[in-house]
């Protein structure tokens, strides 16, 4: 029988998901023992506990219902093909999946696939994609060290992981067709009980404050006051800005917030504007 009190959160035990995955739970202001030799922790403060997992085991135990949800990278969630929801896009081990061949090779299409083989350790992404544009190969599916497969004659090409490209370099590849931007998600089992969901909802307005907060940056200036008019235009503001008055009575300073995607196209529009004495300040929290 499930305690329907307690939401059981599935993430990796070691591994480039782990540390973010951890931090984002820390920051979400959810104490527990991080100790990832255990296999099991719960929380002292919320009503969460956290099972420590290889990330390709984690759909499996999500869509069984042994963890209500999980952290993994989407190329597993997809890989795995269970029946499982992506809740919630976490924006960080973000990385592709992409086709590699021997770097000497000039390669002019997707054809250059048709009737070779190709290493991975995702045949069911690679499958349909490989469907998809009518091409045929061999899929040699291997669970690890893909890139060395073209070196030691297994494979012509490989379909695996990338981020930054140089493991493939360093393996005499290069990178030719990409199938899949990937990053962290939260998968959820699809039977979760109104209990459990309830818990999940408190956790995902947490996570979002914390993503909201590191999107965005408090910005405090100073301006003369005719000016002021035009400086306010420029910010955007999660409400209005909030202006407070100087000692120097032609003088006021704004505060107000900005996304980090603008972030330097109003700070230099602030600046022609005749802003001065600008600071900015990391926001940890956002809660609209
Ligand atoms: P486990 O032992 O848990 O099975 P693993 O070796 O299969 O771990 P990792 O290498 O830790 O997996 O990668 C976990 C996930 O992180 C990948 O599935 C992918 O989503 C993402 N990832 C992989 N490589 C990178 C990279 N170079 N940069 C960023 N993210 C990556
Ligand atoms: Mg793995």
């Amino acid at each position: 029988m499930t305690d329907n009190t307690i939401l059981r959160l599935a993430i990796q035990r070691k591994g480039r998901l782990s540390e973010d995955s951890l931090s984002l739970i820390k920051e979400s202001g959810i104490k527990f023992s991080s100790d990832t030799g255990r296999l099991k922790s719960t929380s002292r403060n919320f009503p969460i506990e956290f099972l420590f997992l290889r990330d390709d085991d984690i759909p499996d135990y999500v869509a069984d219902g042994v963890a209500d949800i999980g952290i993994v990278g989407e190329n597993v969630a997809l890989e795995k093909g269970k029946n499982i929801d992506n809740i919630k896009k976490l924006g960080f081990s973000k990385c592709r999946l992409s086709l590699a061949i021997p770097k000497e090779i000039d390669y002019l299409g997707l054809q250059y696939f048709h009737q070779s083989s190709i290493a991975t350790s995702y045949p069911r992404i690679l499958g349909s994609f490989l469907e998809k544009n009518g091409i045929k190969a061999d899929i040699h599916e291997i669970s690890g060290s893909v890139e060395i497969a073209p070196s030691i004659g297994l494979a012509a090409a490989v379909c695996d992981i990338v981020s930054s490209g140089s493991t493939l370099l360093s393996n005499g590849l290069k990178e030719v067709e990409t199938i899949l931007h990937s990053e962290a998600v939260i998968i959820g089992n699809q039977n979760l009980s109104q209990q459990k969901k309830s818990i999940l909802d408190r956790l995902l307005f947490r996570i979002e404050s914390v993503q909201k907060g590191k999107n965005n940056k408090y910005i405090l200036l100073n301006a003369p006051n005719d000016k002021l008019d035009e400086i306010i235009t420029l910010l955007p503001g999660m409400r209005s800005p909030t202006i407070v008055p100087l000692a120097d009575k032609n003088w006021s300073s704004v505060h107000s917030v900005i996304n980090e995607d603008e972030f330097w196209d109003v700070i230099e529009n602030l600046r022609g504007a005749g802003a001065e004495g600008i600071l900015v300040v990391p926001i940890e929290k956002m809660i609209l």
